[in-house]
């Protein structure tokens, strides 16, 4: 793999022949531009690139990557940069490519319950769009994020729990190799056994093996009867407990999301949801009868008090539904808010569900240990937790990172992942050997043979040897 050193500047010639390939006013190296798209919404520190394109076709990304290719050129993806490990931050410089003007429908296979879409479509524009059919497509990241981001970063949100992640909702796409070449992996088929999965391969890959230029989503229905509960505990630890014996009830939730008793009041204050102080549980239920959906919401109410519950409510008037739910949404923001001058820490541990109670009272012992603040919120019915650290000087830093690193440590031992849904980006790199110990040089061989010059969003994923 070509070393960090060996990449080449963006010359004046190499902006000419960008230009002949998308046009003049899909090239900018105006400062304003560069400064836009140097960053993501994580704690991870800007780097500039040194021109930002916007292709308007799949043969213009690949026309791109063959031309950066041959000139050792760094090329780093960009969907709309929510990402909270610095996935799209352009470490190496270099082009950075936005898929800002490659953001429409190509078809909708309603008959199918599918769509196919350019990547840089946001997910809630296009559920915007999707409502006419009465059809969505499920992962929700709560940011408008892309397709194109959400499937690099195999996205999930709050709706994992029973509807699955990005990889989950995705039959096809079509990818530019970094050689040039425009592959279609997958299929428009349910069932796909042909061969090796390279549609997968490429899911998660944080634009580090090629350029997602179309995908062909799965779509669901849009659910006939929805509700919304929310039950609140004297402690993080019975919420956990609870939110274990509702995934072994046999119920499907449509989404299981912890708060705690800080975000709680946080939510309240800020968005006047009906909310005490207290660890507190969201949840949703979909069915497509009124009657499932009671029977539903009336057992969920009894397992939350037989397991402690202070305090049970649900709503099926969809206004109300949806402020809970946009409070939920706007859950990072309200703390960002809250607490100005202050940068927060994000941790993504995941686990098996019968093992989350034991990663939260680890994190609530580290908390005490170290008399340390942290807030958390969480996809709890996934065994999913964000462990949200305030630091404001390079000191408390460091000792966020630790702490962070002790909670990492112990989610893998637990047999779960660095990472449920923000993928490695630069934050995590130095999880992976531990993760996966010998699978990573199995990863990097792939990297080699699909992007044996490393041009393809340098710096990520793969821990320094
Ligand atoms: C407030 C907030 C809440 C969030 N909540 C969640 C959550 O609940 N669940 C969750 O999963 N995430 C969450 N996120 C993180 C974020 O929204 C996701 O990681 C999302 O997938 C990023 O999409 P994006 O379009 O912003 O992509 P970017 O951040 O721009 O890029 C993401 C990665 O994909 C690559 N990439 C982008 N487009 C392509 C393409 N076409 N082909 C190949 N590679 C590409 C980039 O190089 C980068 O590595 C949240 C973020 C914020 C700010």
């Amino acid at each position: 793999m070509i070393t960090d050193s060996v990449f080449s500047p963006v010359s004046a010639d190499v902006i000419n022949q960008l230009t002949q390939i998308l046009g003049a006013g899909s090239v900018s190296t105006a400062q304003a531009d560069i400064d836009l798209h140097a960053k993501d919404q994580s704690q991870h520190p800007a780097h500039a690139s040194e021109v930002v394109i916007w292709p308007q076709t799949a043969q213009q990304i690949a026309d791109v990557l063959r031309f950066a290719n041959e000139r050792h050129i760094p090329v780093t993806p960009w969907g709309v940069g929510t990402s909270l490990e610095g996935n799209p931050i352009p470490l190496h410089g270099g082009i950075l490519m936005s898929m800002e003007r490659m953001n429409q429908i190509i078809k909708v296979y309603a008959d199918d319950f599918q769509v196919t879409v350019q990547p840089g479509i946001g997910h809630k524009d296009l559920n915007a769009q999707l409502a006419r059919q009465a059809l969505f497509f499920p992962p929700d990241p709560g940011a408008n994020a892309t397709v194109g981001g959400m499937l690099a970063n195999n996205a999930a949100g709050i709706r994992t729990v029973k509807y699955g992640a990005s990889k989950d909702n995705v039959l096809q796409m079509q990818v530019a190799l970094a050689d040039g070449r425009l592959i279609r992996v997958g299929s428009r088929s349910i069932k796909q056994s042909a061969g090796y999965d390279l549609l997968h391969l490429f899911v998660g890959s944080e634009g580090t093996l090629g350029v997602i230029t179309e995908a062909t989503l799965k779509l669901t229905p849009v659910p006939s009867f929805m509700s919304a509960a929310l039950a609140a505990f004297d402690d993080v630890e019975t919420a956990v407990e609870t939110v274990v014996a509702i995934r072994g009830s046999g119920l499907d939730p449509a989404a299981l999301e912890l708060i705690d008793a800080a975000h709680a009041a946080m939510l309240r204050d800020a968005e006047g949801i009906d909310l005490t102080d207290q660890p507190t549980l969201f949840m949703e239920f979909h069915a497509s009868q009124e009657q499932s959906l009671q029977a539903g919401l009336e057992m969920v109410k009894e397992i939350c008090e037989e397991m402690g519950a202070t305090r049970f409510r649900s709503t099926t008037d969809p206004t109300e539904r949806k402020k809970i739910w946009h409070a939920r949404h706007s859950s990072f923001e309200i703390m960002v808010r809250k607490f100005p001058n202050t940068k927060f820490y994000i941790n993504d541990v995941a686990v098996p569900i019968s093992a989350y109670p034991e990663l939260i009272g680890y994190v609530e012992e580290l908390k005490r240990e170290h008399n340390v603040t942290a807030y958390m919120i969480g996809h709890a019915g996934d065994g999913n937790i964000h462990v949200e650290f305030p630091y404001k000087t390079a000191e408390e830093y460091e000792k966020r990172a630790e702490l962070n690193r002790l909670i990492v440590l112990k989610a893998i031992s637990l047999n779960g992942t660095s990472t449920g849904e923000h993928g490695i980006g630069i934050g995590k790199m130095q999880f992976m050997n531990t993760e996966h110990g010998p699978a990573v040089d199995v990863m990097r061989s792939i990297k080699n043979l699909l992007d044996p010059n490393g041009i393809l969003n340098p710096g990520k994923i793969f821990p320094k040897i």
